[in-house]
């Protein structure tokens, strides 16, 4: 797994909604990146807090 989401994640949910596969899921408290990631990126972009990182 390439892409994590670390400790500055504040919920916002962009990232999930930019996600084109759905690859970003809540699980517990946290975002979670799962196996469907392509890494295409376009997460590590939409991101306001920096906080999805390889
Ligand atoms: S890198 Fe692309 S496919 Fe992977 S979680 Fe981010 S938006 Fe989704
Ligand atoms: S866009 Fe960034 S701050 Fe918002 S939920 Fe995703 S990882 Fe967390």
């Amino acid at each position: 797994m390439a892409l994590s989401i670390n400790d500055e994640c504040i919920g916002c949910g962009t990232c999930v909604e930019t996600c084109p596969v759905g690859a970003i899921v809540e699980s517990g408290d946290v975002y979670i990146i799962n196996d469907d990631c392509t890494e295409c990126y376009a997460c590590v972009d939409s991101c306001p807090v920096h906080a999805i990182i390889d």
